[in-house]
């Protein structure tokens, strides 16, 4: 696996200082070379020069700061709509970790029983152990996973494989999908192609476009509720699209879709598609929606395949 942590603020920082820098002294270089210190213009000129130099390396740093102040104030928005979709998960969650519980409970009660018998069964004990240990196993997965999403961490891209992210992401929105009387089909395509990427990130996005697509169901009949989740890979990008039969998009509202603070919702923050935005944006993707064939409306991001030739990559797979 390669690692390419998001380039440091300080780096581009240090890069300004350096050219800035290097003009001054090769400004003061040619001024001395060419003897301009005997000519007051001259001087004169040098200095305007400099002042101007130092004012625009000012001014540049200053833009770079305020970048990197909205970048932290959007990471930390990110973090705030991951944790609120965790809450909005809760249920699901409990649910989910509460099935290996009770399926470890009645392993070791059978495991009991096998052991208390008057000639203990030592196959069916280790076998209940064994069911156990899967058990115990699945629970802690669960639980990394939501320790995952709920972390505070910076953005580490590497190389994935998308249909790893959306299953892992799906786990997550089992019990959510269930609780909303949705059958989701998923078709991932066979593909060996890696994208970088930020794992959490991406399931964020992921997870924020079933929950939008649930919520967009409740206004149909159960019976109409149908999710579709498909991944394929087309002009060197990996596609997910997430398509549902809920009432649609009216065609004033798609253009509006993706910024910040739109909503429809009652209780809306109307962040979640925007955060997507920045997210899909980080990993030099695309992300679109469009009015599904009939009913409903399908939500689609692409992100570039990483390419045989990149550094890293063959290290990777
Ligand atoms: P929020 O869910 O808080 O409203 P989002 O940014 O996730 O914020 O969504 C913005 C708006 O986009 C929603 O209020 C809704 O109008 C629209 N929208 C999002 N997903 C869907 C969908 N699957 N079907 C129809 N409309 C949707």
């Amino acid at each position: 696996m390669t690692d390419s942590p998001v380039k440091k603020p300080a780096h581009a920082r240090n890069a300004v200082i350096v050219v800035a820098l290097f003009c001054m002294l090769l400004m003061t270089t040619l001024f001395l070379y060419q003897g301009g210190f005997n000519r007051w213009e001259s001087t004169s000129e040098l200095l305007c020069c400099l002042t101007l130099l130092a004012a625009i390396t000012f001014l540049a740093l200053r833009c770079k700061q305020t970048e990197e102040a909205l970048c932290r104030v959007q990471a930390q928005l990110a973090h705030v709509t991951r944790v609120t979709s965790l809450g909005e998960l809760a249920a699901s969650i409990a649910h989910e970790v509460n099935q290996p519980l009770a399926a470890i409970t009645s392993s070791a009660q059978a495991c009991r029983n096998w052991l208390t018998r008057e000639e203990p069964d030592l196959i069916e004990v280790h076998q209940s152990l064994e069911r156990i240990i899967a058990s115990a196993n699945r629970a802690s997965e669960i639980t990394r996973r939501v320790r995952a999403l709920s972390h505070k961490c910076d953005p580490l891209r590497r190389d994935e494989s998308l249909n790893d992210i959306v299953s892992e992401a799906l786990s997550l929105v089992r019990c959510e999908l269930a609780q909303h009387q949705i059958s989701p089909e998923i078709e991932l395509a066979v593909f060996d192609d890696l994208v970088s990427a930020d794992r959490v990130q991406l399931q964020q996005v992921i997870i924020n476009l079933i929950i939008n697509a649930c919520q967009a169901m409740d206004a149909v009949y159960a019976s109409q509720r149908t999710l579709l989740i498909r991944t394929w890979v087309k002009d060197n990008e990996a596609v997910l699209e997430v398509t549902d039969q809920g009432p649609g998009i009216p065609v004033d509202v798609l253009p509006q879709l993706f910024t910040p603070f739109f909503t429809t919702k009652e209780n809306g923050l109307g962040m979640g598609l925007s955060i997507c935005r920045s997210i899909i944006d980080f990993h030099e993707g695309r992300i679109w929606a469009t009015r599904a064939n009939g009913q409903g409306s399908s939500f689609l991001f692409a992100l570039p395949i990483r390419v045989a030739n990149d550094p890293g990559y063959a290290a990777a797979i």
